[in-house]
């Protein structure tokens, strides 16, 4: 094959991902978080795998769309939306379940004659302060979606923490309890925890998790990789050794020359770079694996090409491969190199990555 980065998924990691997680939360119904086009890993795919989801998760109607085109019956939820109003007559039509956040949402909901019930999940704000009701607020506006004939009466409550990754972070304790003492009075499911809240906070499960990351083998908690906690990563991402050149001491390396050989040595070229979502910001030092063998990354990261120190393996051989990140190399450790965390890693892969599965 010509230069081409691949992304292999591996379904059987995603649905023992799935298994993991069904141990760490017993009891708990699962929602698979597939917004982002399955953190990236390509949405039907991963539904696909993840057939015994209790529900999924996505962030769009045009996902639940896609879904229910490749015959997906079960429950979907829309973690964002109705976003206008035209979006509740799609969303009936869809059987899609809407998460009601704010003023303009119930409003919409109140003014349309629509008779068909359109389930809900009523999001709180108990601290992270971007999307849901105020806990003041909360027991008026479960009473006026209670009172709709358009809504089914079996509303969902929840939450979403901004901290639950810090076990350590108090925040998520408050965040509990808030949501404890706000929902006290109400009958109904409660749904509180994604990934982290999973691993760190069991006393926030409720009747269902919302896990996206971790679906995927990927963890947020600083320092770890979702290895750590006995997840798979599904994606593997690699690419072709293109180059070798013998460089002398005191060269300079790619755009900038920000990177100088401290001796003679062999400069590897790999064919991936920024136009296929591998991280600009990935800095010198960045591991890549050559057959098995950690190298680091030298200069800048460009568009199409990455260039790698072979010194660490001096068999290489141009046609070798590289893995960037996947089993043997955690996506978390290649973004804290990045300075950003592994979903945006998998989310950032472009058109040019071919996606196969194993
Ligand atoms: N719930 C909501 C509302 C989210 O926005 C997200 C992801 O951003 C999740 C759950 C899943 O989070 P994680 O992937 O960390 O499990």
């Amino acid at each position: 094959m010509s230069r081409i980065a691949v992304a292999r998924i591996d379904l059987s990691a995603l649905r023992a991902n799935l298994a993991r997680i069904r141990t760490l939360a017993p009891g708990a119904k699962v929602m698979a978080v597939i917004k982002a086009d399955g953190y990236g890993h390509g949405l039907e795919r991963v539904a696909r795998a993840l057939a015994d989801a209790d529900a999924f998760g996505v962030a769009a109607i045009a996902d639940g769309q896609r879904l229910r085109a490749a015959g997906h019956g079960k429950r979907i939820v829309v973690l964002s939306g109705p976003d206008e109003p035209a979006d509740l007559a799609e969303m009936r039509r869809l059987k899609l379940d809407a998460v009601i956040h704010h003023e303009s949402q119930v409003q919409w909901l109140e003014s349309e004659k629509d008779p068909r019930p359109l389930a809900v999940w009523l999001k709180i704000d108990t601290g992270m302060h971007r999307l849901g009701f105020a806990p003041e607020a909360v027991a008026a506006v479960r009473a006026r979606l209670a009172a709709l004939p358009s809504v089914d009466p079996d509303i969902v409550l929840m939450t979403h923490f901004a901290a639950s990754d810090e076990f350590d972070n108090g925040t998520t304790a408050e965040q509990i309890d808030c949501f404890q003492r706000v929902t006290a009075d109400f009958p109904g499911e409660r749904c509180l925890s994604n990934s982290a809240g999973v691993l760190g906070w069991p006393q926030a499960r409720g009747q269902w998790v919302r896990a996206g990351g971790l679906l995927y083998g990927l963890s947020v908690v600083e320092g770890k990789c979702g290895a750590d906690f006995g997840f798979q990563p599904v994606m593997s991402l690699k690419t072709r050794l293109i180059a070798i050149n013998a460089l002398q001491r005191g060269e300079k390396v790619g755009y900038a020359g920000t990177w100088t050989c401290p001796e003679d040595m062999p400069v590897g070229v790999i064919a991936i770079g920024y136009g296929d979502g591998y991280p600009r910001s990935a800095a010198s030092g960045t591991p890549v694996l050559v057959n098995g063998q950690r190298v680091p990354i030298i200069g800048r990261v460009s568009m199409d090409l990455v260039t790698i120190d072979l010194r660490p393996a001096p068999q290489a051989r141009v046609g070798d491969t590289a893995l960037l990140w996947g089993p043997g190399l955690p996506a978390e450790e290649i973004a804290a190199h990045a300075g950003t965390i592994s979903y945006d890693l998998t989310c950032g892969m472009t058109r040019r990555v071919l996606f196969v599965e194993s």
